[in-house]
């Protein structure tokens, strides 16, 4: 079991890697990791690349107070709390503005992403929902991406970002990641006639495969 300082550390090494990795832009996006009843969570206004420990503050989960550390939280406390409330089992919440799936979600192509190739299946399940606009920071977005997260474990806010759980930052980063590679991906199918999905049968097999079962398994530490 981490301790705050262990959970700080993480947030500030994975905070880097999803700026390192052109997912965020200066202080947008924000991140959370449990630890007991409390988040810990990124400061308003602190941007991934230069975060230090002490830019995450630690919110209790039942009053919404800050309990640990001088910063105000993100605006998206309420989307945090929330998940951390009813879905059970998560120990991270990423948000972050990938440009390729907001462009394709913006774009009203599709609905959802289906799945397409087998780390899709593996790590984000049949497909990851785009939900519609909902202005951010407020109880509004709290509902929307609780509703797609209750069988999901990753969804595209439409005009704004992503957002992945995870039992961990690891698993949640690993998801994220890949919503914004299969977007990738789905782009670039349209240039060609546009993509076949795996079919139900196959996604099926897949995740119940052994190996994708080990795999996962692995990610959860
Ligand atoms: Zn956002």
């Amino acid at each position: 079991m981490p301790d705050a300082r262990e959970i700080r550390e993480q947030l500030v090494f994975y905070g880097r890697k999803l700026e390192e990795k052109g997912l965020v832009v200066g202080p947008g996006g924000n991140i959370s990791a449990r630890l007991g009843d409390v988040m810990y969570v990124k400061a308003s206004g602190a941007a991934f690349e230069d975060a230090g420990p002490m830019d995450y503050v630690g919110v209790d989960l039942n009053t919404g107070e800050v309990v640990d550390g001088d910063m105000r939280p993100s605006c998206e406390v309420p989307m945090h709390c929330r998940m951390y409330k009813v879905l059970p089992g998560i120990g991270a919440f990423v948000h972050t503005h990938p440009p390729l799936a907001v462009a394709l979600a913006s774009s009203g192509a599709i609905n959802e992403l289906p799945p397409m190739f087998p780390d899709f299946v593996a790590l984000l399940g049949d497909n990851v929902p785009i939900v519609p606009y909902v202005p951010p920071a407020g109880e509004a977005l709290a509902d929307s991406v609780e509703g797609a997260l209750k069988d999901h474990v990753a969804c595209i806010l439409k005009n704004h970002g992503v957002v992945t759980i995870g039992s961990n930052l690891r698993e949640a980063y690993f998801r994220h990641i890949l919503v914004e590679n299969a977007a990738l991906v789905y782009i670039t199918a349209t240039k060609f006639g546009g993509i076949t999905p795996l079919d139900a049968e196959e996604v099926a097999r897949l995740d119940s495969h052994d190996t994708e079962v080990y795999r996962r398994k692995l990610l959860k530490g």
